[in-house]
């Protein structure tokens, strides 16, 4: 490289790595060479992942992988364009219209993965002069697409319903937009949706539930996390399910009012200005909702591993936050703590991510336990042990 004179942008952003590095929070990848699954091969060692959010262990799963090569044998790999010029095949018609028969509602909208469908459903319905209110913990890209959206903004402490009463009722805002995860992606517990749609009734507001981590796992048939409530479709409720989680294989949908949804497909720019997802997702994903539907069994023995985590390390020093979904975090605290816990870990073959800031509050670092339906109990057991020695 020839450079005329020495920059110091790659100084300033070389002392900020640096920086990261010495208070514990640079990242690293690790390479897999095997598929998703609770058994991962890096660097040649074999190691019991509790990493994924595969929730259900359907992203390698034979029906899966069979329907994604038919697909790819009947629409080809690429969708040649974005869904409103010529992307918009069959299958994603097929899968727009089998989620909305699933999750209730009168209409869905694909969009290519989560992150894509929260930057593009708060912008589209909210600007300068109105108001969004967030709990405290919403996922990143909530965070971002208020930002996007320009509208004012206010977070209210984690699921505190009385403070987020109060500011509704102060707001003067033209429109009010109710913004929340479902299944809160740190911490594994649900938000008090019955009483958020109660508010959004009452003041006049839409509704966003993000259900990332409840979608095909909590519920009647793994419906999610609105029918965990028994809450029916309304026309101020907004859904955004993805489907890189528990239906595994990638995407997203959002589920709404048939106004709202032909509203996003007009207006939400991250629909509009991408590429359509690839026909063979689409093709994987209808098998995936079958098996979602009549897994049953798979959620139950999800279940049964969560209480086998909790109730082993119920007596220790390990504190696990209440939570009824296949996030189990344990609770650590110190940056440089968690990474030393997780390295012991890893040692043992056990790989369970390190959660430092800013994905969680300072103070607050802890161990992501993700279970699936496709461990086994005998390798939860090895968690177990292998923290209660660490303890
Ligand atoms: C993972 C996640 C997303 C993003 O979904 P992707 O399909 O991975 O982009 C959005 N919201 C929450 C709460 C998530 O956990």
């Amino acid at each position: 490289m020839t450079t005329s004179r020495p920059s110091l942008l790659l100084d300033e952003l070389s002392a900020q790595l640096a920086q990261l590095d010495a208070t514990g929070l640079k990242r690293r990848r690790r390479t897999l060479e095997t598929p998703c699954g609770p058994l991962a091969r890096v660097d040649g060692r074999d190691l019991i992942s509790f990493c994924s959010n595969d929730y259900l262990g359907l992203a390698n799963d034979p029906a899966l992988v069979e329907a994604a090569c038919a697909g790819a044998q009947a629409w080809g790999v690429g969708s040649g364009a974005s869904h409103l010029v010529s992307g918009h095949m069959g299958a994603h018609q097929s899968l727009e219209d089998k989620l909305a028969a699933f999750t209730g509602f009168p209409h869905a909208l694909l969009f290519s993965t989560g992150t894509l469908a929260n930057l593009g459903i708060v912008p589209a319905l909210v600007g300068r002069g109105d108001a969004v209110f967030a709990d405290k913990l919403n996922h990143a890209s909530l965070i971002d697409a208020v930002q996007l959206s320009r509208a004012d903004s206010q977070r209210y402490p984690h699921k505190d319903v009385g403070t987020l009463e109060r500011l509704l009722a102060a707001s003067s805002a033209k429109r009010k937009l109710i913004l929340t995860d479902a299944v809160f992606s740190m911490d594994g517990d649900l938000a008090p949706l019955p009483a958020l749609l109660e508010l959004a009734e009452r003041f006049d507001a839409w509704l966003v539930v993000d259900d990332a981590h409840g979608f095909g796992v909590l519920g009647a048939q793994g419906r999610g996390s609105l029918a965990h409530f028994n809450i029916a479709a309304s026309e101020r409720l907004i859904v955004m399910g993805t489907l890189g989680k528990a239906a595994g294989a990638s995407g997203a949908f959002v589920a709404a009012h048939e106004t709202v949804i032909e509203w996003l497909l007009q207006r939400a720019r991250t629909y509009i200005f991408t590429t359509a997802s690839s026909p063979v997702m689409a093709s994987a994903l209808l098998a995936s909702l079958d098996l979602i539907a009549a897994g049953d069994a798979r959620r139950q023995h999800l279940k049964r591993l969560a209480a086998q985590l909790r109730d082993g390390l119920a007596d220790t020093r390990w504190r696990l936050p209440p939570s009824p979904t296949a996030i189990q975090p344990v609770m650590v605290g110190d940056n440089f703590e968690v990474l030393r816990i997780a390295e012991a870990l890893y040692q043992q073959g056990l790989w369970v991510p390190a959660i430092r800031p800013p994905t969680v509050a300072k103070g607050t670092a802890r161990l992501r336990v993700s279970l699936t339906a496709a461990h086994s109990a005998a390798q939860v057991e090895k968690l177990v042990d292998a923290l209660r020695k660490l303890a």
